[in-house]
């Protein structure tokens, strides 16, 4: 098990979820529409394969998230504004998330 984030905010205007790890120590902020694609559920990703079946060009541009809930002490629960809230995103995957993110915007400045 991991630690959870040490915050986490839904940033509704600029369309992402800013979160905090590791006491604060860095944040990294994770465009709603690029998370939406990452959906861990079962409609979105092959359990087995890991192959993705959602189209990320499918996602609506201006997705938001509609509603987040804490899943016991392991994952957070995030509804989407477009009406999918299955997926379940544990501490690893956001953490395995964060860390892709922070090495892509470090190489590729957005
Ligand atoms: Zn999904």
């Amino acid at each position: 098990m991991i630690d959870p984030p040490s915050d986490i905010k839904a940033r509704q205007s600029e369309g992402f979820l800013q979160l905090a790890w590791d006491e604060g120590s860095w944040s990294v902020n994770l465009p709603y529409k690029w998370l939406r694609g990452e959906c861990p559920c079962a409609a979105c990703k092959d359990e087995w394969t890991g192959a993705r079946i959602l189209d990320p060009a499918s996602v609506p541009d201006d997705i938001k998230v509609a509603d987040m809930e804490l899943v016991g002490s392991y994952a957070l629960k995030i509804g989407w504004s477009d009406g999918h809230g299955s997926g379940l995103f544990t501490w690893e995957n956001l953490r395995k998330l964060s860390e892709e993110r922070r090495s892509s915007t470090a190489s590729s400045p957005e």
